[in-house]
């Protein structure tokens, strides 16, 4: 029998989670990237000791019990892969030398939150409240909206958090942040994402924190290069084939392999 023939451009997160699920489902696929190294924006490197993460530092459907963790098993990424779920995701160091910790657990942080700024009881509780009306949500990343028995599941499943949802959909944070008289809680809120856009929505950074608080989500030790090369790996064992461009180093012109690549497989691809 003929098997039906995918072929994916790039061997980002999305290629290869696509890659993976194609084998699975019986096509038969191949992955062309113009890099020497599978990951695209989920990449990480070491310098001096250190590791760098370019991108992943939370990764939601790390907790067993999210509906997620069953796709990232499948895609070979967590099993074998110790999590860390943060106590405190980020730190706000304000002008007048006082800090913010964004705490993960919501209760922490609405003690803290009012420790600081009394005066700012009403946002703080309603920004503590919809982080623990969030962090019961859990993602329905196993059911696909296109299937018609899974799609009314996926939407009752999201009916139910909707309120809100739409409610923090429609406040951004710039917007929400205004409303506390602290100067320090006015400026922190905005610079939880460092560079957060003027019109940023509130539920991004619930959505964020919220799942934290309740460990589906934590950042996979190892770092996001090693991510992107489990799901590589686990691409070849389901018989996936790909291609990547030879990296040539530019002071030598030596051409160099990339360790993620299966000797024999594979070639270089035009641009
Ligand atoms: C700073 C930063 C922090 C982040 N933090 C998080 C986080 O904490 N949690 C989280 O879940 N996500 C996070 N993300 C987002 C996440 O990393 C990205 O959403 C995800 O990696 C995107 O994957 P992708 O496959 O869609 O795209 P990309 O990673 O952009 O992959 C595209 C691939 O296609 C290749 N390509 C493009 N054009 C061609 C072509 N013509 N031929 C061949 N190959 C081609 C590219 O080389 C690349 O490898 C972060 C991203 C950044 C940048």
């Amino acid at each position: 029998m003929n098997q039906p023939n995918l072929l994916i451009i790039g061997a980002g997160a999305a290629g290869l989670s696509a890659g993976c699920y194609a084998q699975m489902n019986g096509f038969r696929s191949r992955i062309f990237e113009m890099h020497t190294i599978p990951g695209g924006l989920c990449t990480s490197w070491r310098r001096e000791g250190y590791l760098f993460d370019g991108a992943v530092r939370y990764l939601i459907g790390t907790g067993e019990h999210t509906r997620g963790y069953p796709m990232w098993r499948e895609l070979g990424v967590l099993p074998g892969r110790g999590t860390h779920y943060y106590d405190e995701f980020i730190c706000y160091a304000g002008r007048d030398g006082r800090e913010v910790h964004f705490y993960t657990n919501p209760d922490k942080l609405e003690a803290h939150l009012l420790e600081l700024s009394p005066e700012d009881e009403d946002p703080i509780r309603e920004f503590t409240q919809a982080l623990r009306e969030l962090g019961n949500f859990d993602l329905p990343l196993d059911l696909s909206p296109d299937d018609a028995a899974e799609g009314l599941h996926f939407g009752r499943i999201m009916l139910g958090h909707a309120v809100p949802m739409l409610r923090w959909l429609n406040v951004t944070v710039r917007h929400f942040a205004q409303r506390f008289r602290d100067p320090l809680l006015r400026e922190a809120l905005p610079g939880f994402f460092q560079c957060t856009p003027p019109d940023f929505p509130m539920l991004m950074l619930l959505m964020t924190l919220a799942p934290m608080g309740t460990r589906s989500s934590g950042y996979p030790l190892g770092g996001s290069l090693m991510l992107a090369e489990a799901m590589a790996r686990r691409y070849k064992e389901l018989g996936g084939r790909d291609r990547v461009r030879r990296a040539r180093e530019r002071d030598s012109g030596r051409e160099q392999r990339s360790s993620w690549r299966a000797p024999g497989r594979w070639q270089r691809t035009s641009r």
